[in-house]
């Protein structure tokens, strides 16, 4: 039976429960017929220009052919198979790929299936890593505004970022201290640093030999608006965390995969954590994995003669091989001339069109990393509902941009396959809406 797209709407209305949404208020869904590349093509004949490759995950646009036919292709031989007794070559051959890029010792993949379980599994895996080495450690310390994801460890970990109030009491306590946010020709730099250095000394000073880890979004916070730190920071926090003998958790799943114009943010700041968490862009986009890779020292804490020091813990879908297919040409278009390229060009497109833009009396904090650009739009409000944000991305929208402000921040993060045109044409008309606000 042949559903009309009106007919198909209906169905979504009656039956579907959208994320992040109050469907008291909002406006119908729209229906997505396909995409390609860049642009997603809508029922009503409208396009939309993805500029933020579809919640942080789409690298080389959208059916990108390549993966599409590997998809395919591991479709017809092995879709899917338990992941305890058995293996299977896509798994191992991505989680082979991503240690090669991964710095150190790096070198044990565990698998699970989206940005919040890999943060789960590290939490966890620090956790027990403690306690197999007969420590009892349930600190863990976080950074303010981190968002690291929507189930429980990971809501936890993200409880200051203003998204998880309503569940306060499902949480367990995680430590903070201040994420050092610098911007372009920001002098307090070295201050901001310092204190939340300052605050880890507290920290450590008040919990000896109790602090199992501590986890940041390193170079750029995510979900708390763009909020961006310097490599050097990262380095200090390396050795402060070092000094105090306890465990580094990066949460790479937004910054992972070139998004900070490198291929890690780790590799960019010349650091190597206990445990890396990635995501998003691993499949490219396609379908939802994700890994926690840990050093081997890690996975040695494991080993034993019995169940009691393994890590008990897996999802049905585990390295479902489907996803590590996707992954592993992700991986090869990645590490192309070609995307390396264009990764580079975004940068500097980004960077020349944010400086273009800096007079305006409605725009703050202009800053950059690899191929995240943001801004703070003043004026009009901080709110998600009735702020400056709704607006803005209503007018983007009619302009057949998809951006989403977080609050007052806007920010553009496009799939590498953009061309030099279609970026520009994007930041013409975030220009054109900035001046008609100023
Ligand atoms: N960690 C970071 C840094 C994120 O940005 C996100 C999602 O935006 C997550 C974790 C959670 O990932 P997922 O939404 O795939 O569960």
């Amino acid at each position: 039976m042949t559903l009309s797209y009106d007919e198909l709407r209906a169905l979504d209305a009656r039956h579907v429960w959208h994320p992040f949404t109050q469907a008291g208020t909002a406006q119908p869904a729209i229906l997505a017929l396909g995409a390609r590349g860049s642009t997603i093509y809508a029922a009503d004949g409208r396009e939309y220009l993805d500029l933020v490759s579809s919640w942080w995950v789409n690298l080389h646009g959208h059916a990108n052919p390549a993966i599409a036919q590997a998809v395919a292709d591991q479709a017809g031989r092995l879709e899917q198979v338990i992941f305890a007794d058995f293996t299977h070559e896509p798994a191992a051959r991505l989680a082979h790929r991503v240690c090669k890029r991964l710095p150190g010792d790096l070198n044990r993949v565990f698998y699970s299936d989206d940005g919040s379980t890999a943060v789960e599994v590290a939490l966890k895996l620090a956790h027990q890593y403690w306690r197999n080495h007969g420590q009892h450690r349930s600190t863990y310390i976080a950074f303010e505004g981190g968002y690291h994801g929507d189930t429980a460890g990971a809501m936890s970990a993200g409880h200051s970022s203003g998204y998880f109030g309503a569940w306060k009491e499902m949480l367990f306590p995680v430590e903070t201290v201040p994420f050092p946010a610098t911007w372009n020709g920001d002098e307090t730099v070295e201050d901001k640093e310092q204190a939340a250095l300052d605050a880890l000394d507290l920290l450590f000073a008040a919990n000896p030999d109790h602090v199992a880890a501590v986890i940041i979004e390193p170079l750029i916070q995510g979900a708390s608006g763009m909020r961006m730190c310097r490599p050097d920071f990262l380095r200090k926090l390396e050795a402060k965390v070092r000094d105090n003998g306890s465990l580094l958790i990066l949460d790479e799943v937004m910054t992972g995969f070139g998004r900070t114009g490198e291929i890690f943010a780790c590799v960019k700041a010349g650091i190597t954590p206990d445990l890396i968490c990635l995501s998003k862009g691993l499949t490219g986009g396609f379908l939802p994995l994700s890994v926690t890779v840990a050093r081997d020292g890690i996975f040695e804490a494991f080993l034993g003669q019995d169940l009691s020091r393994a890590f008990l813990h897996g999802h049905s879908y585990t390295a479902n091989p489907l996803g590590c297919a996707a992954g592993l040409t992700s991986i090869d278009l990645l590490e192309s001339a070609a995307c390396q390229q264009r990764i580079g060009a975004i940068e500097a497109i980004h960077r020349r069109r944010l400086d273009g833009l800096k007079g305006l009396s409605n725009v703050a904090h202009t800053r950059l990393t690899g191929t995240v650009a943001a801004l703070d739009v003043i004026g009009g409000g901080k709110g998600y509902e009735a702020g400056i944000g709704p607006k803005l991305k209503a007018a983007f929208l009619e302009r057949g941009l998809l951006l989403r402000p977080l609050g007052n921040v806007l920010y553009l993060l496009p799939p590498y396959c953009i061309t030099d045109a279609e970026l520009e044409r994007a930041w013409d008309a975030v220009d054109e809406v900035l001046r008609s606000l100023a």
